[in-house]
């Protein structure tokens, strides 16, 4: 469905992303891992023409994505972002039906009841404005959005990240949920080891723009790839341990 083929992008002498090539699994989560500025989001959005890429080609569907057929590609296409990237002035409603009534789609009543009952939201939140939400019902619409039009691929870009941990527990368990619901083909970007043997199905672990290893969650621990492979799962297990103990 979605794959890049030696895909590189420079910021000026930066290499955001260096000559990667990655497919992930159809119908499966596929989780991007990696310190801070090692080009998860980067990915992410040049699969999507965010970021058109300097090298290499992304593929969509069997097509190669490019400024001509990318806001056709972005409608099979959902996109949660760390804040819910919801507009401020317009209602949780306006927000979620905005591109079904521009591709003038019919009465949106079911598809919303639907929706709200998958991703656990009182349906009357619909009449309200983002400020008057939290965070996590922010992100439950984040989701309703991207699903609105029932794409078949998921891609969310650190969407737990600024929600405080209970929180966080609670929609990492609807989400997940809803992915094996749904068998949409999803990426999701942490930099949280944790998350990532949560959600994945598939992990790629990246680093300096490159693919440092992918595979099953559990051969990260078992059979890293490389000396760097073994430091990152050390030092997140290590945070995760000092953390418990405070
Ligand atoms: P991650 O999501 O893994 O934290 P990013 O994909 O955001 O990493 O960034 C990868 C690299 O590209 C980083 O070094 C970052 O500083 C750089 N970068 C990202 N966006 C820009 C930009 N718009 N201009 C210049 N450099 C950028």
């Amino acid at each position: 469905m979605l794959s890049t083929q030696q895909v590189s992008k420079r910021y000026g002498d930066a290499l955001a992303l260096d000559a990667i090539s990655v497919e992930p699994p159809g119908g499966k989560t596929t989780v991007l891992i990696g310190p801070s500025g090692c080009g998860k989001s980067t990915l992410l959005r040049a699969f999507i023409h965010l970021i058109p890429v300097d090298d290499g080609f992304v593929r969509f569907g069997g097509d190669v994505v490019s400024a001509a057929n990318a806001l056709e590609i972005r409608r099979r296409v959902g996109y949660v972002l760390q804040t819910g990237g919801l507009f401020p002035h317009m209602t949780v409603r306006r927000n979620v039906t905005l591109m079904w009534d521009h591709l003038r789609e019919p009465d949106p009543t079911d598809r919303l009841q639907y929706l709200c009952s998958l991703v656990h939201l009182e349906p009357t939140l619909l009449e309200r404005f983002p400020a008057e939400l939290s965070g996590g019902q922010r992100q439950r619409i984040g989701l309703m959005r991207a699903l609105m039009l029932d794409p078949p691929v998921l891609l969310l870009d650190e969407p737990l990240g600024a929600l405080d941990p209970l929180v966080r527990a609670e929609l990492q368990q609807d989400l997940r949920e809803i992915f094996r619901k749904l068998n949409k083909t999803v990426v999701l970007v942490t930099h949280d080891l944790a998350e990532a043997a949560y959600f994945a199905d598939h992990v790629v672990l990246m680093r300096q723009g490159k693919l440092e290893q992918e595979g099953p969650f559990r051969d990260l621990l078992d059979r890293p790839a490389t000396d760097f492979v073994g430091q990152f799962v050390t030092a997140q297990r290590e945070l995760h341990r000092t953390e418990a103990d405070q």
